[in-house]
């Protein structure tokens, strides 16, 4: 069975062409619109499921190569812009917009404290429930983005996301990607709900833009319904640890993007083309600055490599130049 036979409403179309991305909660001060802060994480699924959480256990981790830290003050503005920019080139033909941001108050979504972490979480489900109202007519999906974390109900410890194919509606957090989740130290006694409207946007390094990269794209492939990959090393493997996020590849496998391809209709080599234009420095403009790149390095090796492959002549005696010629 063809894949967009299977998921009809995934595929995009004249009317329906655009990834809107709502970022949701506290931002710094005067960036609101255009900031979203660290790493990422990760989950949703099919109709109304969710991937994720286990507990505090898996903290830790610092995911590998440390890349340069950029002042904050700059990400603020621009992170949106990395990742909106990467999603363009990993979607490659589809619009992706960042809608204006809007506050937790606004959401009204169920809040508490985890007893674990000691930090705020919103409750996802309700979040979910927003987003159906906010959904634009040209979209081929609304997610929400934010660097507060979340639980799917009351018995449950965190999830990284959640999603439904049905409404096309999705939220995910970034919190659990920030190096400093589990480690600022708060006295709780003092919380107020008030600290969900504020918030202190880290550093955001190459393994933090690079994770948070990473989750974008596999929340995004859900709901252009895909499912977790289980043929290979793929960016759509499930995953239930920040660590076992890291170790996904950044693309994704053959046939996962054979899947995404009937849904998008893109030129592979433009794509792969376009997605190596991201990972190289000297291509970025001075309108946006160039991303830390280092935690991109291999997926840029990987690349060149599929380009190689790719745009490659057909070689003299294969079988295609012995058809020409004869
Ligand atoms: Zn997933
Ligand atoms: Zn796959």
């Amino acid at each position: 069975m063809r894949f967009t036979k299977e998921y009809p409403q995934h595929r995009v179309n004249r009317q329906r062409r655009t990834i809107y991305i709502l970022p949701l909660g506290p931002f710094p001060p005067g960036h609101a619109g255009q900031s979203t802060a660290a790493a990422a994480a990760g989950a949703s699924t099919s109709a109304g499921e969710t991937e994720a959480g286990s507990s505090s256990s898996d903290r830790g981790a610092t995911g590998g190569a440390e890349g340069g830290a950029c002042p904050s003050s700059r990400t603020d503005k621009v992170l949106l812009s990395w990742l909106q920019k990467f999603c363009q080139c990993f979607f490659l033909g589809v619009d992706v917009k960042f809608l204006d941001p809007v506050r937790v108050r606004e959401v009204q979504c169920k809040t508490r404290i985890n007893e674990h972490t000691k930090q705020w979480q919103l409750l996802s489900k309700d979040i979910l429930d927003y987003l159906v109202s906010k959904k634009p007519r040209d979209a081929i999906c609304l997610v929400a983005v934010t660097m507060l974390d979340l639980y799917p109900s009351d018995s449950w410890n965190f999830v990284f996301g959640q999603a439904s194919l049905v409404t096309g509606c999705g939220v995910f957090s970034f919190a659990r990607y920030d190096e400093n989740f589990y480690y600022i130290p708060r006295d709780r006694q003092k919380a107020k709900k008030s600290e969900l409207e504020e918030f202190n946007m880290p550093p955001v390094t190459s393994v933090l833009l690079l994770r948070a990269c990473k989750v974008m794209t596999h929340e995004l492939c859900h709901m252009f319904g895909m499912k977790h990959c289980i043929y290979f090393s793929c960016c759509i493997n499930g995953s239930n640890s920040r660590d076992e996020s890291d170790r996904r590849p950044v693309d994704l496998c053959p046939i996962c993007l054979r899947k995404l391809q009937e849904a998008v209709d893109f030129r592979l080599a433009v794509r792969f083309r376009a997605m190596l234009e991201y990972c190289t420095k000297e291509s970025w403009d001075s309108g946006v600055p160039a991303p830390p790149l280092e935690a991109f390095e291999s997926f840029k090796t990987w690349l060149e490599k599929v380009l190689v492959f790719l745009e490659e002549p057909p070689v003299a005696g294969s079988e295609e130049s012995s058809q020409a010629s004869n």
